[in-house]
């Protein structure tokens, strides 16, 4: 195999192991038992994960980046007379929005800026002003800027006054601890090319199945009908309703027993939040700032502002990094110039020392 050029310090697709590539060098048909079994045993791998107690819960995987996830379970789950509150600080958060105006969803945004975390007094004020507000959706992890907003305070929010909860929990899902049913979550979004490491190709949902069975019928969409395809893979064990992203799959079944064997969500929290450490720490070493205080902060991608010098572009920053073996990525707010390292995948500490080592070799503004 060859070695890669460069590790991806983005959020995704990101820097996988040997092992998960490996499991894509062959050919498998799909509709034998053999993949079958292996789709139902990554769904039942996906549940485990997300709750110590999954007996209420079931999982969905769709083909597609993450974002066809998201909009199929906006089209599946909200009925023509709901009406969906969503949190906003990021581009992630806006997607939403966009998707429920262009499915004609009722919808009330709460936008809290690209800075400050979603606000559950601010949530919940506005469930208590409008009683007509069936769901609320809201993004865990905001990769427009690193943010890690409070799902436990939101979640609490949301169950108190008995609505429905969407969480989009794509960039934190597998590198973050936390459990769907303790916390109340109804449909929790994520996809294979993030923390858990595999290659890009296909999301999941894992929903509480009653409030999936009632969802039947909603779908503005064929091919995103998000209790079609459930349907399809309960009743038929395993079965996707097209042609799935066979190598993809198996890539991802590989990557779910490298989770297990680094001792599953916690270990990997804490490698993911060891790297973002000594990333933060070495670059404020070299002078940089994060975007983000400490507190507000998610282990998995961290926003700089651009240093203060008429000769830093991000271009030539970027490309200069990349000739060190490290691709960045652009920064995604509107409100600053910043630029993003992600520190999620096959990425570990000596990385992170090797990346410090070269943005100090190659500090051309200065
Ligand atoms: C990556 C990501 C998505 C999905 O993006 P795709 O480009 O469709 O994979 C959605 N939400 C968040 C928070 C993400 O980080």
């Amino acid at each position: 195999m060859p070695e890669n050029p460069y590790l991806l310090l983005t959020p995704g697709p990101l820097s996988t192991t040997k092992r998960v590539k490996a499991a894509m060098l062959r050919d498998w048909c799909t509709w034998d038992k053999d993949y079958n079994d292996l789709v139902q045993d990554i769904r039942a791998k996906l549940v485990q994960l997300a709750t110590k107690r999954p007996d209420s819960y079931t999982s969905v995987l769709l083909q597609g980046s993450g974002t066809y996830c998201v909009e199929s379970v906006i089209g599946s789950v909200i009925p023509q007379a709901g009406k969906l509150a969503v949190l906003v600080n990021g581009a992630y958060g806006q997607r939403i929005v966009q998707m429920a105006n262009l499915l004609g969803i009722e919808t009330v945004v709460l936008d809290f800026g690209e800075t400050e975390p979603a606000n559950p007094h601010h949530l919940d004020e506005v469930l208590t002003a409008d009683s007509s507000i069936t769901h609320v959706a809201m993004v865990h992890g905001e990769t427009t800027t690193g943010m890690l907003n409070p799902l436990e305070a939101i979640a609490g929010t949301v169950k108190r006054h008995g609505k429905v909860l969407i969480v989009d929990a794509m960039s934190t899902f597998g590198g973050i601890e936390l459990d769907v049913r303790e916390l109340g979550i109804d449909f929790l979004i994520s996809s294979c090319n993030k923390c858990i490491q595999g290659v890009p190709g296909f999301g999941f949902v894992i929903a509480v199945k009653e409030k999936l069975e009632q969802c039947k019928g909603i779908a503005r969409s064929l091919s995103l009908d998000l209790v079609d395809q459930w349907d399809s893979m309960e009743r038929y064990n395993g079965k996707w309703r097209f042609t799935s992203p066979t190598h993809v799959v198996h890539a991802f079944h590989e990557a779910l027993l490298e989770l297990q064997d680094e001792g599953g969500v916690k270990a990997r929290q804490l490698r993911y939040e060891t790297n973002q450490r000594m990333l933060v720490r070495g670059m404020e070493r070299l002078g940089f700032q994060t975007l983000l205080p400490a507190r507000y902060h998610s282990p998995i991608i961290t926003s700089f502002f651009f240093p203060e010098s008429p000769s830093f572009t991000f271009e030539r920053f970027y490309n200069e990094m990349k000739e060190e073996g490290f691709v960045l990525y652009p920064g995604k707010i509107t409100a600053a110039d910043t630029f993003r390292i992600g520190n999620i995948g096959d990425v570990h500490a000596a990385d992170m020392e090797r990346l410090i080592e070269a943005v100090a070799r190659r500090r051309f503004w200065l």
